[in-house]
């Protein structure tokens, strides 16, 4: 087995958002320092290749840190375009522009990459173990890596004077995030808030196939309203344990509930298994029409020349057919003596029962959430290294000198809208600045 020895000043661990922006903003302020980016991917950037949906949404203007983090992009020459409600893509919409530009930017200052290169380990050791180790140092950094490749195996030893732990957390692990550094952050003195899954989709268990009715008619259909999370030990749900409620587009998927709305509902989704909690007690309230009351609707248009109209008709002029008929069908209590449901009846023999069950579930419709989707599908990690133990001002470990943890490996997560990208760049500047100082 090949094994060979090599030093650098500063070592970033993991080429992602957070890691670039430490690259080049090292290669800018600090060019005295020789800096290397250990990425285990073929390339640096595979994660911002696929974010916001292949357009890169990088930043939000109230994300904490924007104008430094905009005064970065303005520095490496990213032009962008901010939208109305504060969203900011760069300009040609285009995430693999973005991870391109920053590898480009990086190398171009002299960074160093070692891609296709899988850290194991990162010590703290006594620099008398280092032959050139900078004078005066009583201690530097010893870090184990791997490539693995058609010749065979090759480990790596490298020392350093700082390492930047950028490594990510678990969430889209086809991009090399499989959660490599809560072991390696755990293995140095860290504790690691236990990370879960979040801005993802929810499984239901209306669409369990023995559900009448079954939800899975409504794979594929969209629709705005608002989610409200409900949240109560006892399952009681009543409005005061309201916890979350957000408009946007609801996707109803082949599985249960997805959209960003829902997304952001997951981060408030969080439950202690040990403590006895369960996903049992969140309920998931839909309103899809928010801006009046259904049954005032169907009133008038009973009284009117609808009257004769069938109820599920008419359901149908404000909802998208498969929300329509499943609602009508979870509001039928049963055929009418002439064998008809609810859907087929004409509107004028509807009785205000009737039409409040189908208003109940028009504004209110319950869902009861069986699963949180995985990591394949998350977005973000909710957990990570307990910020307890991270100067949040220049993101070095408070328990190692010398080691800073940046970017999403570190236990902060955002809603959807550019805010976790932002919070991978301004901790990843934070750092190369603490550096460069
Ligand atoms: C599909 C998708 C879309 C998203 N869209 C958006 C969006 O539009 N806007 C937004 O703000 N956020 C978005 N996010 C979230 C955002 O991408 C992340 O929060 C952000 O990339 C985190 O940056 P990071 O540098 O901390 O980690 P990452 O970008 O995940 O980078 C970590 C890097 O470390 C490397 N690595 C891991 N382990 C090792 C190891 N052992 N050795 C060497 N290298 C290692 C990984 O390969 C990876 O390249 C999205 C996420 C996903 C999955």
């Amino acid at each position: 087995m090949e094994r060979s020895i090599r030093r650098a000043d500063v070592v970033i661990a993991g080429g992602g958002a957070s890691g670039l922006a430490a690259a080049i903003e090292l290669g800018m302020k600090a060019q005295a320092l020789d800096v290397l980016v250990i990425e285990k991917m073929p390339e640096p950037g595979r994660k911002i290749r696929a974010t916001g949906s292949g357009r890169c949404n990088i930043s939000n203007t109230g994300a904490a840190g924007f104008s430094r983090i905009m005064e970065f992009f303005r520095e490496i020459g990213l032009v962008t375009r901010t939208y109305e409600n504060g969203l900011v893509y760069p300009y040609s919409e285009s995430a693999a522009d973005v991870a391109a530009l920053l590898t480009e930017r990086a190398a171009s200052l002299g960074v160093e990459f070692a891609c296709g290169e899988e850290i194991m380990s990162v010590r703290y050791v006594p620099a008398s173990l280092v032959s050139d180790a900078a004078p005066g140092s009583s201690n530097v950094f010893r870090l184990e890596s791997v490539i693995k490749d058609r010749d065979g195996l090759k480990n790596i030893t490298t020392y350093a004077s700082f390492v930047i732990l950028a490594m990510g957390g678990k969430a889209g692990p086809t991009f090399g995030t499989i959660g490599d550094g809560y072991r390696i952050a755990r293995n140095i003195g860290h504790s690691v808030v236990t990370p879960v899954p979040a801005l993802t989709g929810i499984e239901c268990s209306e669409w369990d196939e023995d559900n009448e009715p079954c939800a899975v008619t409504l794979g594929g259909t969209r629709s705005s309203g608002v989610v409200s999370l409900y949240k109560d030990r006892q399952e009681v749900f009543g409005e005061e344990t309201r916890i979350f409620e957000e408009a946007g587009e609801i996707q109803f998927t082949k599985y249960g509930i997805s959209g960003i709305c829902v997304f952001n509902m997951t981060r408030h989704m969080r439950y202690d298994r040990r403590a006895g909690e369960s996903l049992d007690e969140f309920l998931v309230k839909i309103d899809l029409f928010p801006d009046g009351d259904i049954a005032e609707y169907i009133s008038d248009r009973q009284a009117g020349r609808f009257a004769d109209t069938p109820a599920g008709e008419i359901l149908r002029t404000v909802l998208r057919e498969p929300l329509a008929d499943y609602i009508i069908a979870s509001a039928d209590s049963g055929p009418d003596e002439n064998g008809r449901s609810l859907a087929d009846r004409e509107l004028s023999s509807l009785g205000d029962d009737e039409i409040r069950a189908i208003a109940d579930r028009v504004h209110s419709l319950e869902f009861h959430p069986a699963r949180i989707r995985g990591w394949n599908d998350a977005q973000v990690t909710m957990g990570g290294v307990s910020l307890d133990e991270i100067n949040e001002a220049t993101s070095e470990s408070l328990l190692v000198k010398g080691l800073y943890i940046t970017g999403e490996l570190a236990d902060r997560d955002f809603q959807c809208g550019g805010y976790n990208l932002s919070n991978a760049f301004i901790t990843g500047l934070a750092a190369a600045d603490d550096i460069s100082q």
